[in-house]
């Protein structure tokens, strides 16, 4: 840790001379640009901000459609396409296929992915191709002269940020989780350029066939919702956890918890807020007995406002949150519902 103060002139970075570009993977989701693209584009905008690099989306689809202006817009200032009839899903081993190539051709500076699914899945097996490093769930990154990109990330369970470099390989790869960078505002007016690039992928060679997609039925996400209200262990209970959803529905919000309701058993771990969990960032978050765990913190800590409802006046919990309230849950949650249900 502690890179990011230090002086990294005396690396040889000779190998990256001639990288010029931030590459990041455009993730596509029900046919539109994911969120976390925006986001990773908006920071790649501000670090190449005053140098001499620039930033490249890379676009894999079925069809190109308006995408490249989308994504010149958010921030990238090219947009290397590839299109195939392969890339109406994502499958790792065609996508991996086809930027391996393209990274061949292009050399880019740096591979940036959001920490999903499909980015934890293909940044290590292109890493692996390429014989380089990755840096996996980053939360910050800072751009040096000399081209090394300092990736930085929390390290041993929360307690410090490691700052992680790759000096020694190419390119520099990271995941980014999602929800920590700020997009740009898109600007339709950003000018930009399309590559559009060819590639013959042998279908015979792609070992998994996706047949469908089922949408899963359920209640409203913490991925995307403006108020959250979390769940800690001072609710794991049966009766606890429907208050506390309860609580979630007359807001209009999602159910968040902690690790601890995860490993009792009660509740799916797309619930988790929390260094295992999902990077949140609404504009309400309301915590039901958490006690303030550094773990949870780095989870929702960007939250525009926190509620904290706890036992313990000396929860760890109240230092962070705008508006502290020590009372039982079980007493006090009632109360709210039937207050807010009144307005
Ligand atoms: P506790 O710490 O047990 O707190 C319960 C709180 O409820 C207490 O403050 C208590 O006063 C209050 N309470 C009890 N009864 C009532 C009542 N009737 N009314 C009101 N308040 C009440 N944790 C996460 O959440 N997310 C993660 O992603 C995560 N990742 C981790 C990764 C690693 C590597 C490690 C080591 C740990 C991780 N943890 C994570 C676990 C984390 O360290 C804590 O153990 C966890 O967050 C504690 O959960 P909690 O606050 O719900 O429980």
């Amino acid at each position: 840790s502690g890179a990011g103060a230090e002086n990294l002139d005396y690396l040889d970075v000779s190998h990256l001379a001639g990288c010029r570009d931030i590459w990041v993977i455009t993730e596509l989701r029900d046919g539109r640009i994911a969120s976390c693209t925006m986001e990773l584009l908006g920071e790649a905008h501000r670090l190449v901000k005053g140098t001499a690099h620039s930033v490249a989306a890379v676009l894999l689809c079925k069809e190109v459609g308006l995408y490249p202006s989308e994504l010149i817009a958010a921030g990238a200032d090219k947009v290397y396409t590839i299109q195939n009839k392969m890339f109406k899903q994502f499958k790792d081993q065609p996508y991996k296929e086809a930027i391996l190539r393209l990274v061949k051709e292009e050399k880019p500076l740096a591979i940036l992915f959001s920490a999903t699914a499909m980015g934890r899945s293909l940044a290590p097996r292109l890493a692996a191709a390429l014989k380089t490093g990755l840096s996996a769930d980053c939360t910050q990154l800072e751009l040096r002269d000399n081209g090394i990109l300092i990736q930085t990330r929390p390290a041993f369970g929360g307690n410090l940020f490691a700052s992680i470099l790759c000096p020694y390989t190419w390119p520099q790869m990271a995941t980014v989780r999602p929800k920590v960078m700020k997009p740009l505002e898109p600007d339709a007016k950003r000018q930009g350029k399309v590559i559009e690039k060819n590639y013959h992928l042998d279908e015979n060679a792609v070992m998994t066939n996706i047949i469908d997609y089922i949408a899963e039925i359920s209640e409203a996400s913490v991925d995307d919702a403006e108020i959250v209200v979390a769940a800690g262990y001072g609710a794991a209970t049966e009766k606890g956890l429907a208050l506390v959803s309860e609580l979630a529905k007359v807001f209009g919000g999602a159910l968040g918890v902690s690790r601890k309701v995860v490993d009792a058993g009660l509740i799916s771990y797309k619930h988790q807020i929390g260094q295992t969990g999902k990077t949140i960032s609404p504009k309400l978050y309301i915590t039901c007995g958490i006690s303030g765990a550094i773990q949870h913190i780095v989870g929702m800590s960007s939250a525009k406002k926190i509620v904290a409802i706890d036992l313990d006046p000396n929860a760890p919990i109240f230092h962070m949150a705008d508006v502290g309230i020590v009372a039982d849950l079980y007493e006090f949650i009632p109360k709210l519902i039937t207050a807010q249900n009144e307005r």
